[in-house]
């Protein structure tokens, strides 16, 4: 799979970078940044030719000039996964990172031109096998399992390779042999480092994602959960001078980041890819100063001297003096024997670019009567899956928009109404085929489940109140001053975990936003 060509830089933007960074020239044959490298420039190229290549030294694409190099990483600051090679005499622009971020904050079309592209550039990576991470382990073991989640939630380019499965000729089984389950999976980093049985944490750490956070921090506003209600806090806190805290436990962007395209955000009549508006909100967020954490899971939330003390995951403190809660809520799994067996290799609760391309020309079931089930089998039905959506209700209109239901039929999606499945057959982790609650039985190599969402407040426990299904109160019905406000002074509630609120991306940035103004006031009074 070859990535998309590399959009141009205009006279004008060439001559902005120029003013940021410095001209260089480099021959044939030199590198400007090999895999696995920690950090490297923004290069825009004036004349001459780059070459791209994998780290087995395969070529991916090659840029001339005005084309540039870059991905998400030059963003994030995570390692490199590419080599960059000099195949034509080069003259070029050089713009170290943190040089670079200040004029996407500024320079609107150039700020457009390169975010669009990185992402574009992201997307097409985690199609092509090889690059990235390779993640060693069988899919029984859960802790691989979660790594690979991990992965893919993270959007991270990546490879799985399960000993079990004797598809390469046993090199993954030799790898892992003799490692207890501890040490499970094995992953090894762009570049060739290993780290055996490691966590998400260390993972994301080892290859530059998230920051460190200190074992105890003070803020003004704790944000837990960087979904669209989370992010829209702290574009709004940090702007307006709050010392805002993001802490997310698996990737910023939450749910919203996982839709393959959302068309009712206000403002993008074309529709826009959660990766893309996620990514841009990321990138405003921090352009204000709001840090972002990640994956620091919450465990708990308890009031100390006036002010609320929220523990995380690897024994990290954060003392704030108001939180928002907006840890948003997960998919639902199918109740049905053995699931487990097939999540991550051929159940799963996303659709993809890796999902789409794994799909491709194979039978797929996508199982739910909401919007997020309709884009995922229209995704699919697009890269050529032969695609059934199976779903409760007598009438998908009851449940689905008009104009997702005429794309359905557009491309061929096949539609059942008052379809459950009762039963998964399969081997090995790789699915055949699905029996419903009729009887009758269906061959599906894949399944994708869009079953609703149950709340992420477990780990609350009873600091603040809760409805029934566990969503939490705020407001009259929590007894609270302020709207958003929780049973808790201090604490506010925004996006889907908050009980009664309306589970669409723009309500959730509403909510995050206006939760800003109360934290305000409950500052001011105090
Ligand atoms: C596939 C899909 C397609 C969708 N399409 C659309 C659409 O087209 N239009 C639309 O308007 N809406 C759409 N939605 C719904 C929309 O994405 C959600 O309403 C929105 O993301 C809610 O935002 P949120 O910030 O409240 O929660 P979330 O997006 O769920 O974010 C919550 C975040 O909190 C984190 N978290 C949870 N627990 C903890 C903890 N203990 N510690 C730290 N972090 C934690 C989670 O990892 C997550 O990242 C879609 C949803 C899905 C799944």
């Amino acid at each position: 799979m070859v990535p998309p060509a590399s959009p141009s830089l205009s006279a004008s933007q060439l001559a902005t970078l120029a003013e940021l960074g410095e001209e260089r020239t480099a021959k044939v044959g030199e590198v400007l940044f090999r895999v696995g490298d920690r950090r490297y420039p923004f290069i825009a190229i004036v004349e001459g030719e780059v070459t791209i290549l994998d780290a087995a030294g395969n070529e991916i694409i090659r840029h001339g000039a005005s084309g540039f190099l870059g991905e998400m990483n030059l963003l994030s600051g995570q390692t490199v996964f590419l080599t960059a090679v000099v195949s034509q005499p080069l003259r070029y622009i050089a713009v170290d990172r943190d040089a670079l971020r200040p004029a996407l904050f500024e320079e609107g079309s150039l700020s457009d031109l390169l975010l669009s592209t990185f992402i574009a550039r992201r997307e097409a990576l985690q199609r092509i096998a090889g690059i990235g991470l390779e993640i060693v382990g069988p899919r029984p073991s859960e802790a691989t399992r979660r790594m690979v989640e991990f992965a893919r939630s993270n959007r991270l380019p990546f490879t799985w390779r399960d000993p079990e499965r004797d598809d390469d000729d046993g090199a993954a089984a030799a790898l892992v042999a003799g490692l207890d389950a501890a040490s499970l999976p094995l992953v090894r980093l762009p570049g060739g480092a290993e780290l055996l049985g490691p966590s998400t944490g260390q993972v994301s750490r080892a290859l530059g994602i998230g920051r460190e956070l200190a074992t105890r921090e003070e803020v003004d506003l704790l944000v837990v959960g960087g979904g669209p209600a989370g992010l829209g806090a702290a574009v709004y806190g940090a702007s307006e001078g709050l010392e805002t805290l993001v802490v997310e436990s698996t990737a910023l962007g939450g749910q919203a980041g996982s839709s393959r395209r959302i068309e009712n955000y206000l403002g993008f009549p074309a529709g826009i890819t959660g990766a893309e508006l996620t990514g841009r909100a990321v990138t405003q967020a921090r352009k204000f100063n709001a840090r972002t954490a990640t994956p620091y899971r919450a465990l708990s939330l308890e009031p100390a001297d006036g002010r609320y003390l929220v523990r995380l995951e690897e024994d990290h403190d954060v003392v704030a003096r108001t939180v928002l809660l907006a840890t948003g809520a997960q998919y639902r799994r199918l109740p049905v024997e053995g699931l487990a067996d097939y999540e991550g290799s051929s159940v799963f609760y996303a659709a993809g670019p890796p999902e789409a391309q794994l799909c491709g020309a194979s039978r797929a079931g996508v199982v739910g009567g909401g919007n997020s089930a309709g884009q995922a089998a229209v995704w699919l039905s697009r890269g050529g899956a032969l695609v059934t959506l199976l779903h409760r209700r007598a009438d998908l209109r009851e449940t689905m928009s008009d104009y997702l239901v005429r794309e359905l039929e557009q491309y061929g999606v096949a539609v059942r109404d008052r379809s459950e499945i009762a039963a998964l057959h399969g081997d090995d982790g790789q699915l055949q085929a699905v029996t419903l609650t009729s009887g009758e039985r269906l061959p599906f190599s894949f399944l994708f489940l869009f079953l609703g969402a149950a709340p992420c407040t477990e780990w609350l426990d009873d600091a603040v109140a809760r409805d029934g299904d566990g969503f939490i109160v705020t407001g009259d019905a929590a007894n609270a001053a302020d709207l958003l406000e929780t049973s808790l002074p201090g604490v506010f509630a925004a996006g889907d975990v908050r009980s009664g609120s309306t589970k669409r991306c723009a309500t959730a940035v509403g909510e995050g936003a206006m939760a800003v103004q109360f934290v305000h006031g409950r500052l001011a009074a105090r």
